[in-house]
């Protein structure tokens, strides 16, 4: 079995029965975290000895929600509102994807999130008109080498005449079961499936209870858009509670306008939260529900949402959420008291919680990845804390959620497996993808100008 030695690194555990130490060892066996202490002793038998001196050693992040799908977009839809992204992108740009266009965005998409960090993506895939389309983006994930949950869900086009609204169209289950029977049958696999389904935000009430249910029958994460304009069922979440549909495994994406009495409950039930803080501001959701659910003694999981809208590194989301909240505790306080707090609500560990162990749990996976806990899978990142932004260090989780960017994730390893080493991606034909992605972007663009529906 290939062992990796990563040694005298600062790591930040993220597992409290572990802790963090300043100067520590990481033994990785296999596919899988073999020791975290000071000092491993190797004993016989060979193994690969990283120098960790200057570097921190994190697990993987988990991009809670992302629709990578839209990487061939970037930023095309910057300026949009949430109304805007509705017409242009769902009814309009969405409808001209071939599979190839889901392939080369969902393949580049997930290589730059192994590039930012990201060792477990949601990918919340919500173009599939076809099953072609579908095997598209699974293969796009498989190929790219990171850890991911697909959800799949359905497109929404304008209806043409005579054919049923989109959240009058209950979610495929044969589809589902295709896809559980055959490239996503290994519920432990690299590549995982969960629902990404309408939810009584966007759907009638008969379709959220089926989609609901097939989730449940299937064992299937069910995740979901709430916000965003009046509600397809007003009251069918307190429906969909009734009938004893909701609890763990249904995931909450945004959540804004949740009244305080429903996020109680769901809160009480065991449902988990996807919060994509800079879209949401951006594109009209609201606030994000960060400190309502922290509140709560819950902790949301955080998303980047849209690359067409803006960047996909997992430390800025989280930085973001991270300062909204703070902004959103000392204006309260100001307003009760006049003046500035006496300390700080959120201290900065909370925020790598939310981009670890969170997303772990969100997917019911916390026993194999989200922190560096011997037994788990080895899924970490490694930050250069000696580059030019980041030195010197006095706090390292500090270090990690305030300052760290891109340009200092000089390593990161999935199941044990390096897939950027030395500030590079290890990846054939690079050059080949990212000219594929550039053309693919360029003819949606194109293609939804000729057919006049651009604006
Ligand atoms: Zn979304």
């Amino acid at each position: 079995m290939p062992r990796t030695l990563i040694r005298s690194a600062t790591v930040i555990s993220m597992d409290d029965a572990i802790g963090d130490f300043a100067t520590c060892d990481v033994l990785v066996e296999g596919s899988r975290i073999a020791d975290v202490r000071p000092s491993i002793d190797l004993g016989s038998g060979e193994a690969e000895i990283v120098d960790g001196t200057g570097r921190i050693v994190i697990p993987g992040l988990i991009n809670a929600h992302m629709h990578t799908w839209q990487t061939g977009l970037r930023g095309y839809a910057a300026n949009w509102t949430l109304l805007e992204y509705f017409r242009r992108m769902h009814a309009g740009l969405a409808t001209v994807f071939r599979p190839e266009d889901i392939h080369i965005a969902t393949l580049v998409g997930a290589l730059n999130q192994i590039n930012c960090g990201t060792t477990t993506l949601v990918d919340w895939c919500h173009n599939n008109p076809t099953p072609d389309h579908t095997d598209a983006a699974v293969r796009g994930l498989i190929e790219s080498g990171i850890r991911a949950a697909f959800f799949h869900g359905s497109p929404k086009p304008e209806p043409k005449p005579g054919e049923p609204h989109f959240s009058e169209i209950p979610h495929p289950r044969r589809e589902v079961e295709r896809l559980l029977a055959g490239p996503l049958a290994d519920r432990d696999g690299l590549v995982t499936l969960g629902l990404a389904i309408l939810g009584p935000h966007y759907s009638t009430l008969d379709v959220a209870m089926h989609d609901f249910r097939l989730a449940r029958d299937l064992k299937l994460i069910a995740s979901m858009h709430q916000g965003g304009g009046p509600a397809k069922t007003p009251g069918g979440w307190e429906k969909l509670i009734d009938a004893g549909l909701v609890g763990a495994g249904i995931n909450i994406v945004h959540g804004n306008d949740l009244p305080d009495d429903l996020l109680d409950r769901m809160v009480d039930l065991g449902v988990s939260f996807s919060v994509t803080p800079e879209n949401e501001m951006i594109q009209g959701h609201g606030f994000p529900i960060t400190g309502r659910l922290l509140k709560r003694g819950v902790r949301p999981t955080i998303g980047i949402d849209l690359e067409s809208v803006l960047a996909g590194d997992l430390f800025s989301a989280a930085r973001v959420a991270l300062s909204m909240q703070r902004a959103l505790d000392n204006a309260e306080t100001r307003k009760a008291s006049g003046t500035i707090p006496a300390t700080t609500t959120i201290p900065v560990r909370e925020a790598l919680r939310w981009i670890t162990t969170e997303g772990a749990r969100m997917l019911g996976r916390e026993s194999q990845i989200g922190s560096l806990t011997p037994g788990k899978l080895a899924d970490l990142v490694i930050i250069n804390a000696s580059d030019l932004n980041l030195f010197p260090v006095h706090d390292p989780v500090a270090t990690v959620v305030m300052q760290t960017s891109l340009a200092n994730i000089e390593a990161v390893m999935i199941g044990g497996t390096w897939k950027k080493r030395n500030g590079q991606l290890l990846v054939d034909g690079l050059e080949t993808k990212k000219q594929l992605l550039a053309q693919s972007g360029r003819r949606l663009v194109q293609a939804i100008e000729r057919q006049g529906r651009a604006a």
